[in-house]
């Protein structure tokens, strides 16, 4: 429930508006994890073998959970 008072309703807008997950990704892009290939504007995912589709396409700005950064990227 929010507060009533003013000042107390300020601070809980602010709070609830903050996003926890901002910036939490900058790590992690595909452009620094070692599966990723670049293809011109785009780059493809090599993180498993390729389907009928052929491997994933990503931008270097996507990212996921099995990141592995490669060193030689950063
Ligand atoms: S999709 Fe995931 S595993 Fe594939 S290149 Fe991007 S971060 Fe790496």
């Amino acid at each position: 429930m929010a507060p009533t008072r003013p000042e107390e309703y300020q601070a809980y807008k602010e709070l609830e508006n903050r996003d926890p997950w901002k910036h939490r990704t900058q790590g992690t892009s595909c452009a620094t994890c070692m599966w990723f290939v670049e293809k011109g504007k785009l780059g493809r995912c090599r993180r498993h073998a390729p389907t009928m589709s052929g491997y994933p396409v990503v931008y270097s700005t996507d990212w996921c959970g099995d990141h592995k950064l490669d060193e030689t990227k950063v």
